[in-house]
């Protein structure tokens, strides 16, 4: 296969590669910053960064270090044993939230799975067998593999892969009365999205969480939140739910921690997490030493109060600039967003502009049919987001010729 000819990879792709993905007919194969570089040499900028993956953006040079230092020194021993670099992150990873213990993963859905385990198991050695039910939000997204699935509130993502894990109830995102009307005997936890990313980039109203807090501890569940996509410094602070007063038992980490490494992590209380001992969960690969020297290179660039400030203020700006679109075109009914997750809902099919975009060289991407999203890296510059909007501009003057 020739680099260049781009006809060749796709069709080694379609003949090679599973077929779970509609690609958009692009190969990158560079990036630096906020900018990607495909195999003809087109420069476009990322407003996307991996899904909210690349958070410092593309081949940070500090990172990019740290990868070469460490697979130079130790790449993975397993965790029969101690290493630095993951004991390290788990210190500072407690040192910055409620939690005191993490178990590391390799992904979000893994992280989520860990999640749905460990609020099993607490319930079964507190209260007995039969109390394993959780409750999650319509619209919910929490990963692919089975259990994460089950626990998604969306049908397509189930379609095909019935029966699900048992034991999943879904209720109205942002309604505490749907919540307490699902809670029986037989529920252990409520699993919810600080904000929903894959929903369509809904954030529930000031107080919902808290409300959920106040309601879990009535009944004694524990409250997990799904900070795959939220986390490390997306909405402007390092976690989404420090914004809202509130701190969970169980959180889920994965996406932006390793700025584009594959890691996840779930974090707990001590309380919760003493019902995971030995033999009950592992990973092969999970917190090696390479990942989790990068994840802690990364984390201490994110959770630098100065970083997240900043995070805030383009976020505000952004958000503005995309509101002057808002009033100069009807099809644009909603901007929302909290730092630099961001989705603009239209009264339109977002596809079509989300390929326009492409095609004048800048990467975005549509959720729930309707949402633009925009999720740049956090180091994105006012002059990026300026070019941005005049593509947008553009685009959308076109649409509404
Ligand atoms: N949870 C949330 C909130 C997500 O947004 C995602 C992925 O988009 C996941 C879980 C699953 O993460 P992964 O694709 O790393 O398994």
């Amino acid at each position: 296969m020739i680099k260049g000819q781009d006809n060749d990879i796709k069709q080694e792709c379609r003949d090679h590669i599973f077929n779970t993905y509609a690609r958009f007919p692009v190969t990158f194969v560079k990036g630096e910053g906020c900018r990607l570089w495909d195999d003809s040499g087109k420069e476009y900028l990322d407003f996307l960064a991996g899904i909210a993956v690349c958070s410092l953006g593309h081949c940070h040079p500090e990172l990019t270090r740290v990868i070469a230092e460490n697979a130079h020194r130790l790449i993975h021993v397993s965790n029969l044993f101690y290493t630095y670099p993951q004991v390290e992150l788990a210190v500072e990873l407690t040192r910055l939230c409620f939690a005191d213990k993490v178990f590391f993963c390799n992904s979000g859905a893994e992280a989520n799975e860990a999640a749905i385990k460990l609020a099993r198991k607490y319930s079964w050695e507190r209260f007995g067998r039969g109390r394993f039910h959780i409750i999650t939000m319509k619209e919910s997204f929490h990963g692919r593999t089975l259990a994460t699935l089950s626990a998604t509130g969306q049908t397509k993502v189930h379609n095909g892969f019935e029966p699900l894990v048992e034991g999943f109830t879904f209720v109205d995102f942002g309604s505490i009365a749907a919540v307490e009307a699902a809670i029986t005997e037989k529920t252990c936890a409520v699993l919810v999205e600080p904000v929903q990313g894959e929903g369509g980039l809904n954030f529930p109203a000031a107080g919902y969480l808290k409300e959920l807090k106040a309601l879990c501890g009535q009944k004694g569940l524990l409250l997990i939140f799904d900070e795959v996509q939220s986390g490390m410094g997306r909405t402007g602070t390092l976690f989404a739910h420090e914004q809202e007063n509130v701190v969970p038992d169980i959180m889920t980490l994965a996406k932006a921690l390793a700025n584009g490494l594959p890691i996840g992590a779930m974090l707990a209380t001590e309380e919760v997490a003493t019902a995971f001992g030995p033999g009950t969960h592992a990973s092969t690969f999970g917190g090696g030493p390479l990942i989790t020297s990068v994840a802690l290179a990364a984390l201490r660039i994110i959770s630098e109060p100065s970083f997240l400030e900043g995070v805030r203020e383009t976020g505000s700006y952004f958000r503005a600039r995309l509101e002057e679109l808002r009033a100069r075109y009807p099809f644009v009914a909603s901007i929302r967003g909290r730092g630099l997750m961001i989705g603009m809902e239209l009264t339109v099919p977002g596809a079509k502009f989300v390929q326009k975009c492409l095609d004048r060289g800048t990467v975005i991407n549509c959720t729930h049919d309707t949402v633009l999203r925009f999720v740049p890296p956090l180091v994105v510059s006012r002059i990026e987001i300026d070019r941005l909007i005049g593509i947008l501009d553009g685009i959308f003057a076109e649409e509404a010729r």
